[in-house]
């Protein structure tokens, strides 16, 4: 299945009270539609075996939350979190671990679920990080991807949306911590 392109957008409804919320990119309902195929996708792919979701905090926590309910296999979560040095919009790809996982996943199906690859170098990270734990498969689900911005080649194995280069805020996603609430997907504006 492939990942739903956007380039259309509309006013955001709250805009008036929050003026640096910008044009919606992905509204709630089409943000539902997305998450339940790809928890149909993901059931389908690991039937028969129990799958170790790895969510990375904060911003996968809204897609991490409803996806999970989609999901029919037996499935766990567990969290990582990860600070990128850099500026607020961009990652440097030197990534410091804030939280570390819980459990070992040494012979697990392990999925990370992470909120956006923009240049991909946090999951390269992770991907590295995690790999040399030695997991039986380690694969990726990102809600958002924004090809123009790649810098390195990631599999990514299930994605919901591309959008295009804009810095984007709400479900889970936020600018200086703000915004993570907006139950859509918008635009930063500054
Ligand atoms: P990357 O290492 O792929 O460049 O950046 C990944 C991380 O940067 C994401 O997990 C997210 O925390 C942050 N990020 C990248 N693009 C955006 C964006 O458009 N909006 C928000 N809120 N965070 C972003």
């Amino acid at each position: 299945m492939t990942p739903t392109r956007l380039h259309a957008v509309a006013s955001s409804p709250r805009a008036v009270l929050q003026p640096e919320v910008g044009e919606v990119l992905v509204g709630a309902d089409e943000l539902q539609r997305r998450v339940s195929e790809l928890g149909e996708e993901i059931s389908r792919d690991y039937a028969g075996r129990s799958l170790l979701l790895v969510g990375v905090l904060k911003g996968a926590m809204f897609f991490l939350s409803d996806l999970m309910r989609f999901i029919e296999i037996p499935v766990e979560v567990d969290f990582m979190a990860v600070a990128s040095y850099g500026s607020a919009t961009d990652s440097s790809g030197v990534v410091r671990i804030l939280k570390d996982l819980d459990v070992a996943i040494e012979g697990r199906d392990v999925l990370i679920v992470e909120d956006i690859v923009d240049s991909g170098l946090t999951l390269q990270y992770l991907m590295r990080n995690l790999g040399s734990r030695n997991p039986r498969s380690l694969a990726v689900c990102a809600l958002l991807t924004k090809p123009e911005r790649r810098k390195v080649d990631l599999p990514t194995r299930y994605v919901g949306f591309e959008i295009p280069d804009r810095f984007v805020v709400g479900y889970g996603l936020d600018y200086e911590e703000r915004h993570r609430n907006l139950p859509f997907v918008a635009v930063l504006d500054r």
